[in-house]
């Protein structure tokens, strides 16, 4: 199985899940054009690292957020990717309180990184697959979002929206050819998660560890390669959300 000749976006492609999923991506054979937010010097090293796999790629700084932001950076992928048959909205924050401490600037923060960006994203990518009639989009979620999970009321409604919205573009873009399906990881050792206490959490994860970036990466090429699945959305999580 190859996804050469194949173009790939991946956001926050930079580091962790993102990371590991471009360059799981790279070695199947896929170009990759990634979207950072935070320093270039990373996205330039991480560029340097998939290159070494033997495929194109290049790096985009682009706050997923934005509206404008993505347009433009779509254009700019355009001329360098002719065509995109793969999109992984990874990118993603947290800003986790209780509710009734949560700020609405926390609140609007979490919800426009990680439900709106992938809206963004969609909504500028989706136009250029339809015309091919062929795509593969990939969104992440999180068990967050599929059990909920205390201190985390604008992440999980986040992850939970992605669900939704997963579902209703692989409805909507089926005609086309086009997939949409989401992963939900559960704990994944990477920066999002370098501050909890990995023992209680090891204790509740059937499979009696934590997951690594590699582990969603995997999930994300079977789904890359995965022309009759669709509204799907994989568990990667060590039988945490059982
Ligand atoms: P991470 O913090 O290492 O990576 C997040 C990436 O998103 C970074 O590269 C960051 O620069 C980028 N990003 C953040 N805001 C952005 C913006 N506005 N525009 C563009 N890029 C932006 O965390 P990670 O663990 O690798 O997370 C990747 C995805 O996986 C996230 O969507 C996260 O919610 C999800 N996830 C992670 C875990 C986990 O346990 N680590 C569990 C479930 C889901």
């Amino acid at each position: 199985m190859t996804l050469k000749d194949k173009a790939a976006i991946v956001t926050g492609g930079s580091r962790g899940i993102g990371k590991a999923i471009a360059l799981k991506l790279a070695s199947l054979g896929a170009d990759i054009a990634l979207i950072y937010h935070g320093s270039s010097d990373k996205a330039a090293e991480c560029i340097k690292e998939i290159e070494s796999l033997g495929v194109k790629a290049c790096a985009y700084r682009c706050d997923v957020s934005s509206f404008e932001e993505t347009k433009q950076t779509v254009a700019e992928i355009r001329k360098e990717f002719p065509s995109v048959e793969i999109l992984v909205n990874n990118a993603g924050i947290t800003d986790d309180t209780l509710i009734a401490m949560m700020s609405e600037e926390s609140w609007d923060r979490v919800i426009d990184t990680n439900l709106k960006g992938a809206f963004c994203m969609i909504r500028h990518t989706a136009p250029l697959m339809m015309r091919r009639k062929t795509g593969r989009i990939i969104n992440i979620s999180s068990v967050s979002g599929l059990m909920g999970n205390p201190g985390q009321a604008n992440y999980s409604a986040s992850k939970a929206g992605i669900i939704g919205f997963t579902k209703s573009c692989a409805k909507e873009l089926a005609g086309r050819g086009i997939t949409c399906n989401a992963i939900a990881p559960g704990f994944i050792a990477t920066d999002m998660t370098k501050d909890i206490e990995e023992e209680n959490i090891v204790k509740a994860i059937p499979l009696g560890k934590m997951g690594t970036p590699e582990d969603i990466a995997e999930a994300a090429a079977f789904l890359a390669l995965s022309p009759y699945i669709t509204g799907e959305v994989i568990r990667v999580d060590g039988g945490i959300s059982m």
